[in-house]
């Protein structure tokens, strides 16, 4: 089988061009015909010669994750559902707000993690996705949006929040991110990528080898016994473990971390509750990002009412901490990565081979 081209950096493609004898300048060229025009059809790339295509067309597989089903909400968001070589699948979604189109991209097939509020976690984890599954995502979606919407419409800012967890996958999530910020590939600004993690504390100490991207870190419960209900990682890896963690990640100065809080009515919503979050973390390095509960069929939780979610964040304000609540087609969309799959199944169009245009619909 060939390398997927979408797996190597630029330097990696550079080595090679070198080691077959072809001019290593090459690359830089083709990288931007890929990752700035999304042009994967060498015959169509004017400035590269004949020799240099022929090389990347016989030793390189330069098919993209397949787009095999899609749907548009109301407020412009755009789900898909993407498929590997292997006919794993798992979902990318776009989200636009204000002058920004955002792309949350997953980091695996499934997750082991096992949070109890995650549809993804009941898949359990299938497999990591590969350097050029993570950016495949973003090139299969942007020529999706040339192709169906306009060349005007660009992915601007990347999330990795989709299903998976990112830092499980740690190496692939690194080269992908890398590639991400290549000026001569996609050229994306550090601030533009937002990673989200559960909170695997020997990976967060890795994060200083990791492209300076900002992090959130799904927190949801500043109490122990309350967040080891959620989320079996805290059983592992307690609070206490987690914040001397985070306290080794190199963050700028004027950067801070995101903390991702899910409110479920009366488990993680009330006074107490707010105590533990205002004693854990300190204002001037903290956001937190409030997201109400997303329910899915056979879950067990349930979303407070909004009255309560706004008590909660206004509290959290007037105690001099930045808060806010993920905006409605954000929080739909985030929380229901993990949620396409049925849905689908229900469409019956699961592994259909009918056109995207056909399945096209609204959720
Ligand atoms: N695995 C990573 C990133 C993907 S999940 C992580 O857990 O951080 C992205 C965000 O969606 C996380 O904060 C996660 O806790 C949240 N989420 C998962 N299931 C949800 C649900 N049912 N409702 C609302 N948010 C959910
Ligand atoms: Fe995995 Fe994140 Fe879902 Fe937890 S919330 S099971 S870490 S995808």
């Amino acid at each position: 089988m060939l390398t997927s081209f979408y797996d190597l950096s630029r330097d990696e493609f550079k080595a090679r061009l070198k080691e077959d004898g072809l001019p290593p300048f090459a690359a830089d060229q083709i990288f931007q015909w890929i990752y700035r025009k999304f042009e994967i059809n060498p015959d169509q790339w004017t400035n590269v010669s004949n020799k240099v295509k022929e090389y990347v067309k016989t030793n390189y597989d330069l098919s993209l994750p397949k787009i095999v089903w899609q749907a548009i909400s109301n407020d412009g968001t755009k789900k898909f559902l993407v498929q590997f070589s292997d006919k794993q699948t798992v979902e990318t979604v776009a989200i636009p707000a204000r002058e920004r189109l955002t792309i949350c991209i997953s980091s695996q097939v499934g997750c082991a993690i096992g949070c109890t509020f995650c549809h993804t976690a009941t898949q359990g984890l299938k497999r990591h996705l590969k350097v050029g599954e993570v950016t495949g995502q973003f090139l299969a979606i942007s020529r999706w949006l040339m192709e169906n919407v306009g060349a005007e419409e660009k992915l601007t800012n990347i999330v990795y929040m989709g299903q998976g967890e990112p830092l499980h996958n740690f190496d692939n999530m690194q080269k992908a991110t890398e590639i991400f910020l290549d000026e001569k590939a996609f050229g994306l600004g550090q601030r533009r990528i937002t990673l989200s993690t559960s909170g695997l504390v020997p990976q967060i100490e890795k994060l200083i080898n990791f492209p300076p991207v900002n992090i959130a870190i799904s927190l949801h419960s500043a109490r122990n016994n309350v967040r080891s209900e959620l989320m079996p990682i805290n059983k592992v890896y307690d609070l206490e473990r987690l914040f001397t963690a985070i306290q080794t990640i190199p963050l700028k100065a004027y950067r801070r971390i995101t903390y991702e809080y899910l409110l479920i009515d009366e488990l993680n919503d009330t006074e107490e509750d707010i105590e533990a979050l205002c004693k854990l973390l300190r204002r001037e390095e903290s956001k937190i990002n409030l997201i109400p509960f997303n329910d899915f069929p056979g879950s067990k939780f349930k979303r407070p009412k909004k009255e309560k979610v706004l008590w909660f964040m206004e509290t959290m304000n007037s105690r001099g901490y930045t808060t806010t609540i993920r905006a409605t087609k954000g929080a739909d969309i985030l929380a229901a990565c993990g949620q396409l799959k049925s849905e689908v199944e229900k469409l019956n169009v699961w592994g259909a081979t009918q056109s995207s245009n056909e399945l096209h619909g609204t959720v």
